[in-house]
């Protein structure tokens, strides 16, 4: 099995350096290097093409280039327009802390669902938290499985194209395709890939297992090759690699994936990060709260509204104008911040506003969506369906 070239921390040591692993993001991230790097594609026209003959238009995030690399996208969409089979798959380690980033990829696993009528496998990693995190109990994570399952239900699932598996309660599907896999995998692999070492519990070692199961779990009901395709942020490439790599070794399709760059943290940080609890929207957050971290966002704005008003702000290192372009509906709203704030037209203070009413609206709606999927959460759950 190839190694996956990873960056590592030496790369740090001159300026405009960057590091990205599973587990940490650091320097200031070069999309175009890091997709290089990694070996991945990246979405240019033939993709763009596909995707418009196939679903009719183009979702903003990826149209706005948010998400913006690949591996094996365009061998999924030919293999749909073929009328081949193919699924979704995303998954989430349960915690209590979700943020909108975290809705991100679902968004626009939503999107896929509605236009090219595909279903999507959600793992809820209950066992993965208990064991990497301190201070979880399994209760507790099991507990945070079903909370989770309710933001990712709000989007506008229907139990007919969206399966969720609860690792804990869910295992006897996953367990035979993760014995097979793991036999393919040694320690020194893990540990490269992970950043795992002596002192890693076994669960946690084995648990890479579980999540590569899921790529294969499609196919293992169908009976047929049933490829999955991956929303997911461009640092989770490792994990999908080493799937990638075992995937012809037990018969199944590699998986595919479609990467997002980081969304970054509202304080100015390259990603948006849950230790930070200022730099995120979370979907907990009331109107106050979405208000204050907006309303104290970095910005690329110029110090003085005189400043502003003759030099223009700079949206390019904005993470507010960075939302905007995740949030906002209109194309037409996105490219006049875009221009307004260039020209100096925009102040930051009116440019917040507006994403601050945009959060909120979405948050406020979210919510209500949320109450509602707790009468339907059980319809969703892959075991009530067999
Ligand atoms: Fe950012 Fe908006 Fe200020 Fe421009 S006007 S720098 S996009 S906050």
């Amino acid at each position: 099995m190839g190694r996956p070239r990873l960056h590592s921390d030496t790369h740090l040591a001159s300026e405009g350096e960057f590091s990205v692993t599973p587990w940490s993001v650091k320097g200031k991230v070069d999309y175009l290097r890091l997709a290089k790097e990694f070996g991945v594609q990246l979405i240019g026209e033939e993709e763009m093409q596909l995707l418009k003959s196939l679903a009719g238009d183009i979702h903003p995030l990826i149209r706005r280039g948010y998400f913006y690399a690949h591996r094996d996208l365009t061998q999924v969409l030919s293999r749909h327009a073929a009328g081949g089979k193919w699924a979704l798959y995303a998954g989430r380690g349960p915690s209590g802390d979700l943020h909108i980033g975290h809705l991100v990829p679902w968004i626009l696993a939503k999107w896929f669902v509605d236009k090219f009528g595909v279903e999507f496998f959600f793992e809820l990693t209950d066992d993965e938290k208990f064991l990497v995190k301190e201070g979880y109990t399994l209760e507790e994570t099991n507990r945070l499985a079903y909370e989770n399952a309710l933001d990712l239900i709000a989007l506008g699932f229907e139990p007919r194209n969206l399966h969720l598996i609860i690792d804990t309660e869910d295992i006897s599907l996953l367990y035979g395709i993760a014995v097979r896999i793991g036999k393919h995998l040694t320690l020194s692999t893990l540990k490269h890939t992970f950043g795992f070492t002596d002192s890693t519990n076994v669960g946690a070692a084995f648990f890479p297992t579980l999540e590569m199961a899921m790529a294969f779990l499609p196919s293992s009901l169908y009976g047929e090759e049933v490829p999955v395709l991956i929303p997911t942020a461009i640092d989770q490439d490792p994990y999908f690699r080493l799937g990638r790599d075992v995937a012809p070794l037990l018969g199944y399709p590699k998986p595919a994936t479609i990467y997002s760059k980081f969304l970054p943290g509202l304080t100015g940080e390259d990603k948006m990060s849950a230790s930070t609890p200022e730099s995120s929207i979370y979907v907990t957050d009331n109107e106050k709260a979405i208000k204050r971290k907006v309303m104290n966002a970095f910005t690329g704005g110029q110090a003085t509204v005189e400043e502003q008003r003759r030099l223009g702000g700079n949206p390019d290192i904005c993470p507010v104008y960075k939302y905007h372009l995740l949030f906002q509906e209109s194309d037409e709203k996105v490219r006049s911040i875009y221009e307004d704030c260039r020209s100096g037209r925009l102040l930051c203070g009116e440019c917040k506003l507006m994403l601050n009413e945009r959060l909120s609206s979405f948050i406020a709606s979210h919510r209500e969506a949320r109450e509602k999927a707790k009468e339907r959460i059980h319809e969703y759950r892959i075991q009530a369906k067999r």
